[in-house]
């Protein structure tokens, strides 16, 4: 901490990663006054833009976070690919680690996600966990696997990277190496986010479900409205499951629970990341108190913020364009300020490669735009989007 600072809290938050959600957690606490550092392998990474408490390190190597994490007294994540074992160490010295480690590890993990549903009464797509190709070959074989299904990486995947959906004998070629989940593709009518957060005393805040629509060649998040368009019936089942998975995990901070509402309107748990979560960018203008800001009240153990919606909202992620890759030029600003109730965010990640998350303008708009209308919004910002990633 500098010498002779203010602070709301006299603790020292170390967060795990230094990306853009490390970034707009900065940003949250920079309000509060709150001292926070981050750990990542360049301090030219976002967070490390807006802050000089960025130390450079590996989030997976042991000894980076035991010696980041000495000088800590409360410790979260941005991003769960970390050394697990370092956490539990540092949570045995008696640092506050939040999530615990014990989520971070079963989340690291696919097949541990899948059992835990499955286990607490979940309901998820019917699975089984296979370790190699041949495992795969054979149960196609013995007909405990049938096409279309889905494949994924146990572990290492993010961002629709250790995902194949296999339709057909056509795409086997597509097929994974390694251990990983085979599990029955869903006939998906929407894919829904929920996002929940719990305070170490278990006060609950949980936001309004989100609807989550995706790029087919990317598989990366395209945009998202909110809140998403489902029944009071749907929104008060996805409500009770949220309590009850953070009950469940005993958890303390944030978990981003994705869903699928099937054709048949059952809802159907994908999968969960115990962290800020794209899907609710839009928080930060949308919702009384944003993710971020929640985040750090949870694991401060403080009052939580009230995570109702002040505005239905579009978020629109601005992604590198699929053809270019190298310095980061921005351009087409205008277009998107010219759009009422647009507010821009731009990450500051020097290098654009195809897809990269670079951005997002969420646009706030105060009743809940008609399907038409938001296409035409969403049409208008992608008109927008490759200008500013494109170098010209
Ligand atoms: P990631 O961790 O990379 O985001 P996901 O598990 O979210 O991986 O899968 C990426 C996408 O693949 C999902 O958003 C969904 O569109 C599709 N998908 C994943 N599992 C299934 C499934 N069982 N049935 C149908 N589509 C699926």
């Amino acid at each position: 901490m500098s010498e002779g600072t203010i602070r709301m809290i006299e603790k020292r938050i170390g967060i795990l990663g230094g990306g853009q959600l490390g970034k707009m957690i900065f940003q949250a606490g920079s309000t509060m006054l709150l001292d926070i550092s981050f750990l990542d392998k360049s301090s030219d990474y976002p967070a490390g833009l807006i802050t000089k408490n960025f130390t450079e390190g590996d989030i997976a190597n042991y000894d980076d976070i035991i010696a980041f994490g000495q000088n800590m007294d409360v410790i979260s994540i941005e991003i769960e690919r970390v050394n697990v074992e370092a956490l539990k160490v540092l949570k045995e010295a008696g640092k506050d680690v939040f999530p615990s480690p014990e989520i971070i590890g079963l989340i690291q993990d696919k097949g541990d996600q899948k059992k835990f549903y499955k286990d607490h009464g979940f309901d998820t797509s019917p699975f089984i966990l296979v370790d190699s190709t041949e495992d795969i070959y054979e149960g196609l074989k013995n007909g405990s696997i049938s096409y279309p299904f889905v494949q994924k990486s146990r572990r290492g995947g993010y961002d629709g990277r250790g995902v194949a959906v296999i339709n057909g004998q056509n795409e086997i070629h597509k097929i994974l190496e390694g251990p990983c989940v085979i599990e029955e593709k869903v006939d998906i009518d929407k894919e829904i986010a929920v996002l929940v957060c719990r305070n170490k005393g278990g006060e609950v805040a949980i936001y309004d479900p989100v609807e989550m629509v995706f790029d087919d060649e990317a598989n990366l998040l395209d945009y998202q409205l909110a809140p998403a368009a489902i029944s009071r019936d749907q929104n008060i089942n996805i409500h009770e499951l949220a309590l009850k998975m953070a009950s469940k995990l005993d958890l303390v901070g944030l978990l981003a629970i994705e869903l699928f509402l099937d054709k048949e309107g059952n809802i159907i748990v994908n999968e969960m990341a115990p962290r800020p979560h794209n899907s609710g960018h839009h928080t930060i203008e949308a919702c009384y108190t944003g993710q971020y800001e929640n985040l750090l009240r949870a694991i401060l153990n403080l009052p939580l913020g009230c995570p109702d919606i002040i505005s239905p909202s579009i978020l629109v992620n601005l992604l590198g364009s699929p053809d270019y890759r190298g310095e980061t030029v921005y351009s087409g600003i205008s277009e998107i300020m010219n759009l009422r109730g647009a507010n821009l965010h731009l990450y500051g990640k020097n290098e654009t490669r195809p897809h990269r998350k670079m951005g997002h303008v969420t646009i706030l708009h105060e009743e809940h735009y008609s399907p038409h209308e938001s296409k035409d919004i969403i049409k208008r910002v992608f008109k927008t989007v490759p200008k500013i990633l494109y170098n010209e």
